[in-house]
């Protein structure tokens, strides 16, 4: 829940719910507001005409029975009784005023200083499905009225006696229907604005493994659109830039292999057995350094595509290649699952890390398991590993321990860094420690390849 209240799509979500919903009591309260402001207009105007009529029929009754006509005249909304003792007044009030001038000469319209018990009960309507209530604004008040022929009357003006505004269960279904809907359509939208983001962060990802993935389609509004060409744009001059330095690189390693077997022929001349021994040793080694900048620069530049591959059989065959070429090697565990790489890169990133284990510790114990779907591979040796102080850089390009260099292993110091650029490719990552029973161990995480996903 966390994750989803933190990502663009929850966030999304929640401000357009929140914004619609406060939209919508505003509106619905301000539509209230109004609908019980006309009522009361209307309730008013109603209640003087009936007033009117009232008071107009009363009259035409004979005093000794106007009592009894009351009891049956009287409707909800107005009370007129005969009175012989007139209520305290005070200064005219509206309806006091517009019902004095409706009845004409010959009638006293009075306001009355007490008011209706009933105007307290009904104070307040509920407003927006009864979660709010206002003060009811109609009239509510008692008036003394005097007739043509000197008769007396009080008249109740009373408030309605039940709410003029609907709460009731069918209204709340209502509701509770909109909600519904406008938390679906939220989601939707938010869904929507968030998918091309997830696409633009899923390529970024997709890039750091494979620079040559296909560009990003042109869909969607005019600024993703602006950001997949913008995307696509840098992804072409990273690749081009990358194809630049690998055709430089190719090109003089090209031109210096003829030189170099100039040179190697030449050797043969030298009459110094001892001087061309060494002569040679150098040759090779820089034959090896150029061999190696081609592969590093191929690391990151490979046309191989990816393909799903069983890492168990990967394993067994890079082992088995280095236990022909004498070297030795054990193999251990299995990962049963595939990956989504490039065999011949993972070979050589293999061949390298197991290379290394023999050259510096004699020999290469290999381990593979499985860690929540990320397959493990330990290589270990039996030698002396590496300096703390040199364990985060021996990464670095053409970077040897300086015991490495004395004992002249034959070494470019490219090894691990073609290592860990492959495995970067491949999304996964390596990682090395001196064993706490000697010898250092590499450890290679691989993730594994679910080809639904
Ligand atoms: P290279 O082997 O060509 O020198 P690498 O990049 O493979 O280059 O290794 C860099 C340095 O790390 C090596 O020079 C060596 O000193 C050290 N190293 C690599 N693997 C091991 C190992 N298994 N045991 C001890 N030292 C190692």
């Amino acid at each position: 829940m966390k994750d989803f209240f933190g990502s663009m799509t929850g966030r999304v979500f929640l401000t357009l719910l929140l914004g619609t919903l406060i939209t919508a009591a505003l509106t619905q309260l301000a539509a209230d507001y109004q609908r019980l402001r006309d009522f009361e207009r209307q309730r008013d105007q109603n209640l003087l005409e009936r007033a009117e009529q009232l008071i107009m029929a009363t009259e035409i009754v004979p005093a000794s029975a106007r009592s009894i006509y009351l009891d049956v005249a009287n409707r909800p909304g107005l009370e007129l009784e005969a009175t012989d003792t007139p209520d305290q007044h005070r200064p005219a009030t509206p309806f006091s005023q517009a019902l004095a001038s409706r009845l004409g000469k010959g009638y006293t319209v009075e306001a009355a200083t007490i008011r209706p018990a009933a105007c307290g009960i009904a104070q307040y309507q509920p407003m927006m499905y009864g979660l709010l209530s206002l003060k009811w604004g109609g009239t509510c008040e008692s008036l003394h009225v005097r007739l043509r022929d000197g008769g007396e009357l009080r008249l109740s003006v009373l408030p309605p006696r039940s709410p003029l505004i609907s709460t009731d269960a069918d209204m709340r279904a209502v509701v509770a229907l909109f909600l519904f809907s406008i938390a679906v359509l939220a989601y939707l939208v938010a869904r929507m604005t968030a998918r091309p983001f997830r696409q633009l962060a899923q390529a970024a990802q997709d890039l750091g493994q494979d620079i040559n993935r296909p560009p990003l389609d042109l869909l969607g509004t005019t600024e993703i659109r602006q950001a997949s060409a913008a995307f696509n744009a840098m992804q072409a001059r990273i690749r081009q830039y990358i194809f630049q330095r690998t055709q430089m690189l190719a090109a003089i390693t090209h031109d210096l292999q003829t030189p170099l077997t100039r040179m190697r022929l030449r050797l043969e001349k030298v009459s110094d057995a001892e001087l061309q021994e060494r002569l040679i040793g150098d040759l090779s080694a820089m034959q090896e350094m150029v061999r190696e900048g081609l592969v590093l620069a191929r690391s990151m530049d490979t046309t191989e595509t990816m393909q799903m591959l069983d890492l168990d059989s990967l394993l067994e065959a890079v082992c088995a290649d280095a236990s022909d070429a004498g070297q030795p090697v054990t193999l251990q565990g299995k990962a049963t699952m595939a990956v989504l790489g490039r065999p011949m890169d993972l070979r050589r990133c293999l061949g390298n890390l197991i290379d290394n284990a023999v050259k510096y510790g004699r020999d290469a114990h290999v381990c593979v398991d499985r860690i929540n779907g990320t397959a493990r591979v330990r290589i270990r040796d039996s030698g002396p590993g590496i300096p703390r102080s040199e364990l985060g850089r021996v990464f670095d390009p053409f970077y040897r321990v300086e015991t490495s260099r004395s004992r002249e292993s034959g070494g470019t110091g490219l090894g691990l860094t073609i290592a860990r650029n492959i495995t970067e490719q491949h999304g996964g990552s390596i990682s090395l420690v001196n064993h706490p029973e000697g010898g250092l161990e590499v450890t290679l995480m691989l993730p594994a390849y679910y080809p639904n996903k």
